[in-house]
């Protein structure tokens, strides 16, 4: 059976637009217009091959668009890949899995039950440090 790896969307997967986060995040089409992360939609894929992969992200409980701008995001980028796979939550702790990629240990983060690659700091800096430890 193939092992479960949950992955964060912003600051993950997307790469949050410029100006204040606390600003941009009741703004209607923020997060369906922001840009894919260096290397994120290939390295989805890669991790797909070996994985059962899942999107796992919190949505701005305060923009209601949020939720629907993150499902066409994830089409938009991810395509069938990722069809049926994305997870809105504020507890990622009750979602199961062996690896949790996130670059914060927010939202029950810091109670998964499995690994906690932890995106942006030293060991995992970018993408390809990620794929190295994944794919190896
Ligand atoms: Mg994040």
């Amino acid at each position: 059976m193939k092992k479960i790896v949950l992955i964060d969307m912003d600051g993950v997967l997307v790469q949050l637009g410029d100006g204040p986060f606390s600003e941009n995040k009741n703004k209607e089409g923020f997060f369906l217009n922001n840009k894919p992360l260096e290397g994120a939609v290939n390295a989805f894929k890669a991790l797909s091959a070996k994985y059962e992969c899942y999107i796992v992200s919190t949505p701005v409980w305060s923009n209601p668009h949020c939720w629907m701008e993150k499902r066409l995001w994830v089409e938009k980028h991810l395509g069938l890949e990722a069809n049926k796979r994305l997870i809105l939550t504020h507890n990622k702790n009750l979602v199961k899995g062996d690896f949790i990629i996130d670059d914060t240990k927010n939202y029950g983060v810091d109670k998964f039950e499995g690994k906690h690659i932890h995106f942006g700091t030293d060991a995992f800096l970018k993408w390809n440090n990620v794929l190295d430890f994944l794919l190896d």
